[in-house]
């Protein structure tokens, strides 16, 4: 039985004062069926890990450098993120893949880092628009998949998130049964290398709103969400997960 959970991605976005969006979302739930997730801003990790302590929300990282420290100016290691109190980092997000020209490999070395440092890895995939549209969708998710995730992998330290590039930050959402053709593939290939591949937890990612989630959640092989703008605001995250929950 896969624990569903909902993860929120801040990107570059918040402050201190936005940290009273996670005092609001876990006053109105206080003890979720499904895991809770929030990846705030670097600057806010150690102060939400230390707001959210001892309630329902796990903070998160949004990338971490491959090395455990040394001279790379700006990087933040796995461990560092472990030390501010955070549990998960995202790996791979397609606008780290975009503005930082992240290669699988770094994916997968830095997903290695997260899991030598007791972090679950939440490591992101998916197609452009122009691949999709060339059907080359699964081909491009499966050599991601493949290059991406580390041997170590398990469904205890890592989730995959399958974001379409077109559908992150734009209102578009592939229809139902791609989202499903999608998160079967993503079962079946992680069959192929993984004795507990059952356990993986599959989001899915781009434009999760209130007014979609429950469908999507209904859709096969999806165990929850990342959820980039509608986790800013506390109401818009708790409408997502009451619908994880009741799904
Ligand atoms: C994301 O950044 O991971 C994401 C899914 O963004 P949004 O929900 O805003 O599309």
């Amino acid at each position: 039985m896969r624990r569903k959970l909902a993860a929120g991605n801040w990107k570059m976005n918040g402050t201190a004062a936005s940290l009273s969006e996670v005092e609001a979302l876990a006053k109105a739930h206080p003890a979720p069926k499904s895991e809770v997730l929030i990846c705030p801003p670097a600057t806010l990790v150690a102060q939400m890990a230390w707001k959210a302590k001892g309630g329902p929300v796990r903070v998160g990282g949004q990338d971490c450098h491959a090395k455990v420290s040394g001279a790379h100016t700006g990087d933040i290691s796995a461990a560092m993120l472990k030390d501010a109190g955070a549990s998960h980092v995202i790996l791979g997000h397609s606008e780290r893949r975009a503005d930082h020209g992240e290669t699988d490999a770094e994916v997968r070395a830095k997903a290695e880092a997260a899991l030598a440092a007791g972090l679950v890895a939440v490591i992101c995939l998916g197609e452009t628009e122009a691949e999709r549209d060339a059907g080359k969708t699964l081909g491009i998710i499966g050599s991601q998949l493949a290059g991406s995730v580390p041997e170590g992998a398990a469904a205890a330290n890592t989730v995959i998130a399958y974001e379409p590039v077109w559908a992150i930050g734009t209102g578009r959402t592939p229809t139902l049964e791609q989202i499903s053709e999608v998160h079967d593939f993503l079962r079946a290939e992680l069959a192929k290398r993984f004795a507990d591949s059952d356990g993986f937890r599959l989001l899915y990612g781009g434009s999760v709103k209130p007014s979609n989630a429950a469908e999507i959640f209904a859709t096969s092989n999806v165990d929850g969400a990342l959820v980039g703008g509608a986790s800013l605001k506390a109401a818009d995250f708790g409408a997502i997960l009451a619908a994880l929950d009741a799904a």
